[in-house]
């Protein structure tokens, strides 16, 4: 970085992020086949080889030539911080000094990775961390998808496998679907991670028109926001329901397109005295009732400045009993990675004294 804080940027084009399509015709400019963008992808994400040079069966020149014109971006983990339950979280330094975090938790045979597709959110959630830094920035797909590389060679040093992707780290990754849409084509495909969409979920605030479209497009899993059972709370808690009111998110809920026996997730955060009394449970069970939708209880993690605190074990237990009783499948979902802040909701990436310095001034 210059003494002013800019960063010189690379004017290579990042193959990183690439989906094959768009890698195969930016080759087909060059007069390279089609199977080339196929090797390429085979390399950077089978392969997690980010340097042109360890390519072996591409031939010297071509790999010179891709050296001279390209790059795969592979922005650094300026910091790597270990749960006691084995949960791992990165903080990612961009180009351009901007930090993002993602989450890395074991759970017996699965490996998840929560994933972050903008720095900062402009949703402004009341019990969010990320939404109190505002929005930053939309992530790239190359940084959306370098989130993933990293902690697919990370597990494979160590011979495991990454099982599962979420879009439920920072941002609301519908508000940035052009680049989502574009790490989620190098997710699925055969020659990227492939991953089945059901491995792949899009956690949601609840965008509608956006939702069904990139339901349309891709088999993806849906976890959406609720947190609340009458617009009136939602809307106090989470401002975007008054332009996506519940009745309309829950209908349009209805009509994702969902494979036999998949459901569609409700996530539903516990706060203490707000949204926790058996009222609000049996008002949610009616919004709910017939749809293939389960329900996620996550008992509020509390961070520094929030007016919030979760609710005890009864309540919480009271609340499930309602759903379930209510024939409304309900996992409550365990804390996980509590000791170095990992929980959804709590990410917050340290942004630099400048970029402090310069909010003060604003
Ligand atoms: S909960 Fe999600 S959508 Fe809401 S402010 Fe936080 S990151 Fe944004």
């Amino acid at each position: 970085m210059d003494e002013g804080g800019a960063r010189s940027v690379d004017p290579r084009t990042d193959l990183k992020g690439m989906p094959l399509a768009e890698l195969e015709s930016f080759l087909s400019r060059w007069g390279k086949e089609r199977y080339r963008a196929r090797q390429l992808s085979r390399w950077i994400y089978g392969k997690l080889v980010d340097d042109f040079a360890g390519m072996t069966d591409l031939s010297k020149d071509f790999r010179a030539l891709l050296a001279a014109s390209c790059r795969i971006s592979a922005p650094p983990a300026e910091r790597i911080d270990v749960s006691r339950d084995g949960t791992e979280k990165a903080l990612f330094r961009l180009d351009d000094g901007e930090g993002i975090e993602s989450v890395l938790i074991p759970d017996e045979e699965r490996r998840t990775l929560c994933i972050s597709s903008q720095a900062g959110c402009a949703l402004g959630c009341g019990f969010c961390a990320t939404g109190a830094m505002g929005l930053r920035r939309d992530l790239s797909s190359a940084e959306i998808v370098h989130q993933v590389c990293f902690f697919a060679r990370r597990l494979a040093e160590r011979g495991e496998r990454l099982t599962n992707v979420v879009f439920m780290g920072m941002g609301e990754p519908l508000r940035n679907v052009a680049e989502v849409s574009r790490a989620i084509d190098i997710l699925l495909s055969q020659y990227g991670f492939g991953l089945s969409g059901k491995r792949v979920t899009v956690s949601t605030a609840g965008i509608v028109p956006e939702m069904l479209s990139l339901a349309s497009k891709y088999p993806v899993s849906f976890a959406v926001s609720l947190n609340a059972s009458d617009d009136a709370r939602r809307s106090l808690l989470m401002p975007v329901n008054r332009k996506y009111p519940l009745k309309e998110l829950a209908a349009a809920m209805r009509r994702i397109p969902l494979q036999s026996g998949r459901k569609v997730t409700a996530e539903y955060v516990l706060l203490s005295g707000v949204n926790d009394a058996p009222g609000d449970a049996a008002a949610l069970a009616r919004l709910l009732k017939g749809a293939r939708i389960k329900v996620n209880l996550i008992p509020y993690n509390p961070h520094e400045g929030s007016p919030y605190v979760p609710p005890g074990q009864e309540t919480v237990d009271r609340f499930r009993d309602i759903l379930q009783a209510a024939g409304i499948q309900t996992i409550t979902r365990e804390r996980r990675g509590a000791d170095i802040r990992a929980a959804c909701g709590q990410l917050r990436a340290e942004i630099g004294e400048k970029s402090k310095i310069q909010k003060k001034r604003g």
